[in-house]
């Protein structure tokens, strides 16, 4: 059961990828001020080498998440998808349909948060 659903959330993260990269070339065309006809098209010539030159076209949220779907895949595809990146125990299958970027289980997600706020001390933001 946990493979299928593993798949499903494999099927969302490409369907996901699809409509962010569909939204920079949107963005690109739209900065470019050219027509459909007037822009190359990126799937030819791989998208991924043309992605670093757009992304500045996205804001930072979606650029963030863009980032997080191509990871996320890059470990199904390696196969460690959905397994804690800090102690390598499976990650709960519903927290992974929930937060489908997430990298740790949640014991090991507390305890960065709060390794990470101790790194961060008391002067954390006042930049
Ligand atoms: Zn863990």
């Amino acid at each position: 059961m946990r493979k299928q659903r593993l798949e499903a959330i494999g099927k969302r993260l490409l369907e996901h990828r699809q409509e962010l990269y569909a939204e920079i070339l949107r963005k690109n065309r739209e900065a470019a001020g050219l027509t459909d006809e007037g822009v190359p098209d990126l799937a030819d010539q791989g998208l991924t080498d043309n992605l670093r030159e757009f992304l500045h076209l996205l804001s930072d949220n979606k650029r963030e998440e863009l980032i997080k779907v191509d990871e996320a895949l890059d470990r199904l595809a390696a196969g460690s998808y959905g397994l804690c990146q800090r102690c390598g125990e499976p990650i709960d299958i519903q927290r992974l349909e929930v937060r489908p970027f997430t990298r740790y289980d949640v014991a090991c997600k507390e305890a960065i948060e709060k390794e990470e706020a101790l790194k961060a001390g008391p002067g954390r933001g006042t930049l």
